[in-house]
């Protein structure tokens, strides 16, 4: 492939990197011309891939606009073994949303913890081609003491090491803070009244009440020293968070999130803007009214009209549905999502491998998709990278539709195979995992499939794609759930826990099993993995069997 790069380094460099196999090299010539048209009246995400058989330009309506344009370039084009042909466009291409962020959960000894410079970069450059404009991360005040503990240099360097590969390829930046969050040593006077009707809310870390001014002028303390933490690299955004972190249930604070929340996230605003005059302030509604309507939502709805109408916008979801609510009433600032891509029905987290759940997602996209700008994915590894890549799908063209958007992704990542039998394949894989996290039995029929799937597939996709992780983590997670959906067949008569076991402790069934040591070892080995050491139960692959004196 030769490039044209008209001055536009890091398109020709991304471009350069993820140059398909062969092309270039005794395969078919293909010629690309790099470029940007500034137009004021075009967003400058926008892009537009145009040519025919050996002759392409890109060219993107801003600089960013044309690193997308290279995104789609690649992964719109078809690759046989050694030779590549893009497709055009068919004009101009700008994002149906405005606010497109992945947010890094850098704890528990995850993948985001571990990985060295090289690795992260490839991976936060994988997510802007794939659409995205911005990470978001939180500083762990829940386990500190204090801001001089190792834990906290650590967390906020990888954080501004993601935050400095951002800037490198034009994406934006933030913080999540959690206003009433005290560290582990704070003054018990400083203490939330957490009787009141939180529920299971607020039980996270030490919550203070900021009704109390000592507590408030202590929290001022807390927000500077993670605000100034970032100076040098900047932030875009910061987001407030009310629970599971968080909330107070005293008379002055009640309810949460249009009380004590509310005033709480207008002080911090007032601090951040002292370092980032330019943040933009997103405020999440996480478990508002969770149990009841306790007047969180309609409270805020109030405030976001009058006394907070700097707000840029509103973050809401949940783990299982969506919040009635902000459906139901005319959005006031613009709503993004937050969907649970992580965690949901499996532990450890990642430990067999991929998690795709394609219809779970759609089905959450297309109820909610009228009152969305956008939205922000909790992730907690590399595990979900094809949930990442769905949602990005949505973000870009909200009519778009899983099986486009993974075809894509197949395409791009398993040359080779036929991306129609590898949807189908996620298609099954999701079927046990919702029927098993929701009580039925595992169908013989469906993870049989899916591994026979998996088997014939691997053996079509072109090297080297077929030995990279994400084609990996996928065909380990057919085969392992083919493995312990057949335990479970075996030896159901002798445990009546174990279908619920499936959820949370199934690599104890596979403890036995050579293979499946060998992909579980495998896994720890993409996502940079120690050994078990009393915190990363969660993001650790099964190996022996798992860790059943930590269960959770
Ligand atoms: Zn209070």
């Amino acid at each position: 492939m030769k490039i044209t790069d008209n001055g536009h380094a890091t398109a020709a460099a991304l471009l350069r990197r993820e140059i398909p196999l062969g092309c270039g090299s005794g395969g078919n010539d293909v010629t690309v011309f790099l470029r940007t048209e500034e137009d004021a009246g075009k967003n400058p995400d926008g892009f537009r891939i145009e040519g025919s058989g050996g002759d392409w330009t890109i060219t993107g309506y801003g600089e960013r606009g044309l690193l997308y344009g290279v995104g789609k370039f690649l992964h719109s084009g078809k690759q046989e073994e050694k030779e590549f042909f893009p497709r055009a466009s068919g004009g101009d291409v700008f994002p149906d949303c405005p606010f497109r962020a992945m947010y890094f959960s850098i704890h528990f000894y995850n993948w985001y913890q571990q990985a060295p410079e090289d690795e992260l970069r490839e991976y936060v450059s994988s997510l802007l081609l794939w659409g995205y404009n911005a990470i978001v991360c939180i500083v762990p005040v829940i386990n500190l003491n204090s801001f001089d503990e190792p834990l906290f240099h650590a967390s906020v360097s990888k954080a501004k090491k993601v935050f400095s590969l951002c800037r490198e390829y034009g994406m934006e930046t933030g913080i999540i803070i959690c206003p009433n969050q005290g560290l582990k040593s704070a003054p018990h006077e400083f203490d939330a009244d957490l009787t009141y009707n939180l529920k299971y809310r607020g039980k996270a870390g030490r919550n203070l009440c900021p009704s109390n001014p000592a507590a408030l002028e202590y929290l001022r303390g807390l927000w500077n020293g993670m605000l100034g933490a970032f100076s040098g690299v900047g932030l875009d955004y910061v987001l407030t968070w009310p629970y599971d972190e968080g909330g107070c249930g005293c008379e002055k604070c009640r309810p949460w999130g249009a009380g004590g929340y509310a005033r709480s996230a207008s002080e911090l605003r007032k601090e951040a803007l002292k370092y980032y005059p330019d943040a933009k302030f997103i405020v999440s509604t996480w478990d508002f009214d969770a149990s009841e309507d306790e007047g969180e939502y309609s409270g805020l709805y109030e405030k976001l009209k009058n006394e907070m109408s700097w707000v840029d916008g509103i973050m809401v979801d949940n783990q299982h549905e969506y919040p009635r609510f902000p459906l139901e009433h005319e959005p006031v600032k613009p709503v993004v999502n937050f969907p649970e891509i992580s965690m949901w029905g499996l532990y450890p987290w990642g430990g067999f491998g991929a998690n795709p759940l394609p219809r779970r997602f759609e089905r959450l996209w297309r109820e909610t998709r009228r009152i969305l700008s956008g939205g922000m994915p909790y992730s907690e590894g590399k595990y979900e990278d094809l949930s990442k890549i769905q949602c990005a799908g949505y973000y870009w063209s909200a009519g778009a539709s899983y099986r486009e958007t993974l075809s894509e992704y197949f395409s791009w990542y398993c040359p080779g195979a036929d991306p129609d039998a590898l949807v189908r394949m996620c298609e099954l894989i999701e079927k046990n995992h919702v029927g098993v996290y929701s009580g039925l039995e595992p169908d013989a029929d469906a993870y049989t499939e899916a591994a026979r799937i998996a088997r014939e597939q691997n053996g079509r996709i072109f090297t080297p794609g077929r030995d990279e992780w994400r084609w990996r983590i996928l065909y380990i997670r057919a085969v392992l759930d083919e493995k312990r959906y057949g335990y479970y067949y075996a030896h159901k008569s002798e445990n009546e826990l174990m279908l619920r076991l499936l959820v949370r402790h199934s690599g104890e069934m596979l403890k036995e099993d050579a293979q499946a040591q060998e992909y579980f070892r495998e896994l720890c080995g993409y996502y940079g993995c120690v050994d078990y050491n009393g915190e990363n139960q969660w993001t650790h692959p099964p190996v022996g069997g798992g860790y059943p004196e930590k269960r959770i």
